[in-house]
């Protein structure tokens, strides 16, 4: 599956049907797996020779979906978990101990700073927050002897910020710690983050990948080229784990240590799997991401391009705009285009901005983002509102901001919608 062209990939990596098997991938709907004596079952605990025994540690749709995910990222391994904060959460766990530090981008978005700057720091772990935009020198100085990771997202949710991969990566490697980058708004489609250095990647599937808006769901792979053993900031992967009877995950597993470990140690403890029916239908969603994202990127550009020529828009923020500040970060990581996700500013303030969403016809206000049909929200009265001013100014979501999520309708009907609502605003 490995040569086929990504299109191909996104319809039939992962599931391969054997003689008279369904053609279409099935839901394993099982919790748990049965056995005709009990050594066969005590060898899959051992973990010898694959195998399925509980479905919260893992379960055959499951992996299937988290397969065609590996595959589309490139990657060597991949899993699913029931949500993109669990992605989040697990991806940093997995290397991060109690007493660990991360350095991470602050231009991300807002439930992922809540979980790292609030649940996180109560769990022992310590984050330095860094502009994407920081030069290699000021990002260098973040590290501390026990940073041990650096977490980024590649196109930031709502701002819209294109990360510099290859400067974050070699900072990343510099410090012998791997750069952990979030590709949700470009998806594998746009961009590829281990072809410039990522070492894993990380999704909130309830967005593109889904694209319907049906289902909760997230996704970590692994690229497979970071070395744990290169140091010792690593020994839960590189030294016996006590609670797997001794087993190291880097000598018994090698390049798939660290999905094994997420799997058999954090999905065993702290269980967030998804539902196979939910990744059955993440997978339809996933045969027509090819299709999906060129359209959100063509409807995208045309609504930014008709806002920068209005008179009552007072900026507007989409990389594929020459005008933009990462057009050029774009064009070299996301060619063939970036997201469907635009925002803008009202003139008018905060008032404006509340009074054309609710002018809305076509579009929806919802809490959701990047789905196939337009929808439409204010960060700074919802998402964001945990945040003071100053923080939602550098996470990039001032006041008078909205973000507004193309759909893949006929563009003319979407710029009619927005149309009327701005004159009314
Ligand atoms: C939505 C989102 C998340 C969180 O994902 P859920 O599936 O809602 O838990 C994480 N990162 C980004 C970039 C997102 O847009």
């Amino acid at each position: 599956m490995q040569n086929y062209h990504i299109n191909t990939k996104c319809l039939q990596a992962g599931y391969t049907p054997k003689n008279g098997e369904p053609r279409v991938m099935p839901i394993t709907q099982s919790t748990t797996f049965k056995f005709g004596d009990s050594e066969s079952m005590a060898n899959v605990f051992d973990l010898k020779g694959g195998g399925y025994f509980y479905t919260r540690v893992s379960n055959p749709t499951n992996d299937l979906v988290a397969a065609k995910i590996a595959v589309l990222e490139g990657g060597v391994a991949g899993v699913l978990t029931a949500s993109g904060q669990a992605a989040s959460l697990y991806s940093v766990l997995n290397i991060a101990p109690a007493g660990s530090h991360i350095v991470c981008s602050s231009a991300i978005y807002g439930g992922t700073y809540n979980l790292f700057n609030f649940t996180m720091r109560q769990m022992g772990l310590d984050f330095t927050f860094i502009s994407p935009d920081a030069p290699p020198e000021e990002l260098v100085a973040a590290f501390k002897p026990n940073t041990k990771a650096v977490f980024a997202e590649t196109l930031s949710n709502p701002s819209l910020a294109v990360l510099d991969i290859e400067k974050f990566a070699e900072a990343a490697h510099k410090n012998g710690v791997p750069l952990i980058v979030d590709n949700t708004f470009p998806t594998p489609v746009n961009c590829r983050p281990f072809e410039s250095g990522a070492d894993i990647v990380i999704h909130s599937t309830s967005k593109y990948m889904d694209g319907h808006a049906t289902s909760i769901g997230g996704a970590i792979v692994d690229s497979g080229n970071f070395d744990w053993a290169q140091n010792d900031k690593f020994p839960g992967l590189t030294q016996p784990d006590p609670s797997y009877h001794g087993l190291s995950y880097a000598e018994s597993f090698g390049k798939g240590a660290y999905i094994t470990k997420a799997v058999v140690h954090l999905m065993r403890d702290l269980g967030a799997i998804p539902a196979p029916q939910n990744s059955f239908l993440l997978n339809l969603g996933l045969e027509t991401l090819f299709l999906r994202m060129p359209r959100h990127c063509e409807n995208a550009l045309a609504l930014a391009e008709y806002l920068e020529n209005h008179p009552k828009v007072s900026c507007v923020n989409y990389p594929g705009l020459k005008s933009n500040k990462y057009y050029g970060l774009a064009q070299k990581y996301m060619p063939n285009g970036a997201c469907g996700v635009v925002s803008f500013g009202i003139k008018g303030g905060k008032e404006a901005a509340v009074r054309f969403m609710d002018n809305l016809k076509l579009a929806a206000i919802v809490t959701h983002v990047a789905d196939c049909r337009t929808c439409v929200l204010h960060p700074a009265s919802t998402t964001h509102r945990q945040l003071t001013d100053e923080q939602q100014t550098e996470a990039g979501v001032p006041g008078d901001m909205i973000r507004f999520s193309v759909g893949i309708e006929y563009i003319g009907d979407i710029i009619d919608d927005v149309e009327q609502a701005l004159v009314n605003a």
